[in-house]
């Protein structure tokens, strides 16, 4: 467990930036430590989907427009057959990864996740980027197992990288107040470090407008720094802004794309040890996602086929791979393909 001194110089100095810096001279300290660890002009991107098998959630969190009650009439699991239809079709369009996320069912036993990764495994060769930490701490307390060995089973049954989804504000009263029933910071952490352990790569997010403070989201940053620090097994940093729409939070204030900006900024900044971040615009839209790339990302996401999670609360952006090619041309970079590892697909540029 780490502890972050919010009385520390580096704390200070950091919170400082962040509320006092004006936003040119954020972007401009993002840009220069994007352009420290990738000193190449391209802009890479991957084309992969999302498939939430369940919807079905008992988490309750207050932020989340997708999740169904148990027994509700609009909840579903799918089948194995169905996800393999959107694995086909992911592939089609040249995908090379699928994203395997769902609620916390309480009505599907950990064999059926084991035999959804053999059966996955058996039929195709895509990479499984899968079961945030939410989702492995549920699975170990729904079924009297520990972290190690959940992550140790579903590694065996296929299960190739973990996704930093559910990791909204790392800071425990934040977490209480908005998701209680989920995997708390030292739980979600864990898992991650859990991951790492065992040699698995994974990704971390945050997602801030929940009503937390300034300090909060640079505690977040400092945690999954001193995480790196510790592991390396991080691969990227995405974050993204509370969608308050059609949640118990609407009432929220929606952030703008300035706020985005300047986090995004500051993760590039204080996160100097993550290779990657991601430009958000599925949430931000194209034209954000492109001025993100002078503000620290050097990765513009994913085709995200088929996002169910964020769009449930119905602000998203879609876009075509030739319209993605497109934004990442028009902002003067050049766009390359790659796999979940970051390692580039094509030899030469993709051109719009
Ligand atoms: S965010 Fe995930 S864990 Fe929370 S209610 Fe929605 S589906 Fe459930």
């Amino acid at each position: 467990m780490s502890y972050v001194d919010r009385n520390s110089g580096e704390f200070i100095e950091a919170l400082e930036l962040y509320q006092n810096a004006s936003l040119l001279e954020l972007g401009l300290l993002a840009d220069r430590e994007r352009w420290r660890l990738h000193p190449e002009n391209t802009v890479t991107y991957i084309i992969d989907r999302n498939i939430n098998y369940t919807n079905v959630c008992v988490a309750d969190c207050k932020f989340c427009a997708f999740y169904r009650r148990p027994k509700d009439h609009e909840g579903y699991v799918l089948s194995f057959e169905a996800i393999g239809e959107k694995i086909d079709e992911c592939k089609a369009l040249g995908g090379v990864q699928i994203l395997l996320q769902g609620g916390h069912n309480p009505y599907i036993p950990f064999e059926w996740y084991l035999d959804l990764l053999r059966y996955i495994k058996a039929h195709h060769s895509i990479h499984v980027h899968g079961f945030s930490p939410s989702e492995v701490v549920f699975f170990a307390q729904r079924f009297g197992m520990t972290v190690p060995e959940v992550i140790r089973e579903l590694k065996q049954a296929g299960l190739d990288s973990i996704p930093g989804g559910g990791g909204e504000i790392l800071v425990d009263s934040v977490r209480e107040r908005v998701a209680k029933k989920k995997a708390q910071t030292e739980e979600w952490l864990g898992v991650q470090e859990e991951a790492h352990r065992q040699g698995m790569k994974t990704s971390v997010t945050m997602m801030y407008g929940l009503g937390e403070s300034d300090a909060d989201r640079i505690e977040h940053l400092f945690r999954i720094r001193d995480l790196q620090r510790r592991t390396g097994g991080f691969t990227a940093f995405i974050c993204w802004p509370l969608q308050p729409e059609g949640t118990e939070m609407a009432d929220m204030p929606k952030t703008n794309a300035v706020a985005y900006l300047r986090t995004l900024a500051l993760g590039r900044i204080v996160c100097d040890n993550i290779p990657n971040i991601q430009s958000s615009w599925v949430t931000m839209g194209l034209k954000v996602g492109q001025i993100a790339l002078r503000f620290g990302a050097n990765d513009f996401g994913s085709l995200m086929m088929e996002e169910n999670v964020v769009s449930a609360a119905g602000t998203t952006y879609r876009a075509t791979i030739e319209e993605m090619e497109r934004s990442i041309s028009d902002a003067g970079f050049v766009p390359m393909r790659r796999r979940q590892d970051y390692s580039v697909i094509a030899a030469e540029a993709v051109c719009a």
